[in-house]
């Protein structure tokens, strides 16, 4: 059966497959039923295009992975090598294979001097799910095993397997879903734009840390094994903590022996100017790293844990007879996707990926700060390649529109009618660029939301919403 898409009857009958068949994540079905999905079959560079020839700029990355841009034929040609090679073999019990074992060297080498031990998985929510087993199995060796509880927070984003969605705060996330509610707590997600009227941000920052310091009061440090944050929330809307708030939440961490894992699914592999975040942008050495996305550009599924030295000591002891780590998967460090990855990185550092980062990311903040001129435009924020806009009915009073006006969704589509790809999420629109776009690109891009924003206000206006 061919999957040529060379006429429209072809394209038309993948787009009624792909809807019959094709069960999608976050799809919302009542507009999945008539619009079915936009079949993405082509990418270069910056560049995306559709089963009917539509080119888009890539605004996205993907899905905040295509770090490196698109179509890099020498990660396809690092994978084909391995995949012909030695395509599969087992990494349990003593046995290995090259570029998975290259690549921890290289993540040890990479990440803040104390992580130096990679636990792999298939992307972000294992890597988060990995995780919590390995915390609660470290404080079990140490016979702390009271050490369960895992505080996250409103709004934070963390992947779907049953413990990321049960540390996932964003409430739509898991309507009619359950979650693992004995072993998550939540503290409020640290949100400048919506913090209380009249308080300063310092002030914010302090109320945040105390509402962490009386949650600890109330469950009891002894119940308590970790802190998981996101350095700035990615899916929650790109919430850029007040300054120094990463380094108050450790402290208090530190101060009752509970851990801080970063989840930087999003922030790690140049989104902010550096291969991780944690510690060269918000001066925080978590015990706990986990990447997964930009780590292979999304070129093959990958997920990896770094865990401290500290923590491996203990991970590492031995048990009884008979006893081992019992956890990790058939795909736990994948040759074809680590040497993705390895290929992936060593682009990133030949290209200096990262100083395009640094050189580019303030001139689209500076550029995307232009857009709040647009009546619906409440708050433009973010850092580097990680932006949002947060679409409002009423600038001063913030107001949100109602649900039903779906104003991420307009500007989307607006955005996507004049060639560029941007991100809904309820009332916000994210924008989370390959790390190659130039400040033309950026010129472009702008001048894009521009028109896209105008369209969307005239059409709320035209449907009686502003
Ligand atoms: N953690 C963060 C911060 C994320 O943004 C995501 C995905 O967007 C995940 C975890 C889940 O990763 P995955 O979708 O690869 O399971």
């Amino acid at each position: 059966e061919t999957t040529d898409l060379d006429t429209p009857e072809r394209a038309q009958a993948l787009w009624q497959k792909d809807k019959d068949h094709f069960i999608h994540p976050f799809t919302d079905f009542s507009r999945f039923g008539t619009h079915g999905c936009d079949i993405i079959t082509e990418s270069e560079g910056i560049h995306v295009q559709d089963a009917q020839g539509n080119r888009f700029i890539d605004g996205i990355a993907g899905l905040w992975c295509v770090n490196v841009g698109h179509g890099r034929r020498e990660i396809g040609e690092a994978m084909a090598e391995q995949a012909t090679r030695m395509a599969y073999f087992s990494t349990f019990n003593n046995l290995s294979n090259v570029p998975a074992t290259l690549l921890a060297d290289k993540l040890a080498d990479l990440a803040p001097a104390h992580l130096n031990h990679v636990f792999y998985s298939c992307g972000g929510s294992a890597a988060n799910d990995a995780t919590v087993r390995l915390v609660h199995y470290y404080f079990n060796r140490l016979g702390k095993p009271s050490k369960k509880r895992i505080i996250s927070r409103n709004n934070a984003y963390h992947g779907t397997t049953y413990m990321a969605a049960s540390l996932t705060g964003i409430a739509s996330n898991n309507w009619d879903f359950d979650t693992l509610d004995h072993l998550v707590t939540y503290l409020s997600e640290a949100n400048c734009y919506r913090r209380p009227e009249g308080m300063s941000e310092s002030a914010y920052c302090d109320h945040l840390v105390q509402e962490f310091e009386d949650t600890i009061a109330r469950l009891g440090a002894d119940n308590i094994a970790a802190f998981i944050a996101e350095p700035i929330m990615g899916a929650g809307g790109v919430l850029v903590a007040p300054e120094g708030y990463l380094r108050r939440m450790q402290a208090v961490c530190r101060k009752h022996d509970i851990l801080l894992i970063a989840d930087e699914v999003v922030t790690a592999f140049g989104r902010l100017g550096h291969f991780f975040a944690s510690e060269a942008v918000f001066g925080v050495q978590p015990d706990i790293i986990n990447c997964a996305k930009g780590l292979s550009s999304g070129y093959a599924p990958l997920g990896a844990t770094l865990i401290s030295d500290d923590m491996y000591e203990v991970l590492s002891r031995p048990q009884g007879p008979g006893g081992v780590l019992s956890t990790g998967f058939t795909y736990s460090g994948h040759p074809v996707s680590c040497a993705a990855a390895l290929k992936n990185i060593e682009i990133m550092e030949r290209e200096r990926i990262c100083d395009n980062v640094l050189e580019v990311g303030p001139y689209l903040e500076e550029r995307l700060a232009t857009l709040s001129r647009h009546a619906t435009v409440g708050d433009v924020r973010g850092s580097h390649f990680m932006m949002c806009l947060e679409n409002v009915a009423d600038k001063t009073t913030r107001a949100l529109l109602p649900v039903e006006a779906r104003v991420g969704d307009r500007v989307a589509d607006e955005a996507q009618a004049r060639g560029l790809i941007i991100r809904p999420v309820g009332h916000l629109n994210i924008i989370s660029p390959p790390l190659i776009w130039t400040r033309e690109v950026v010129d472009q891009v702008v001048d894009i939301l521009d028109q896209a924003l105008s369209a969307t206000t005239d059409g709320l206006r035209a449907d009686g919403y502003l």
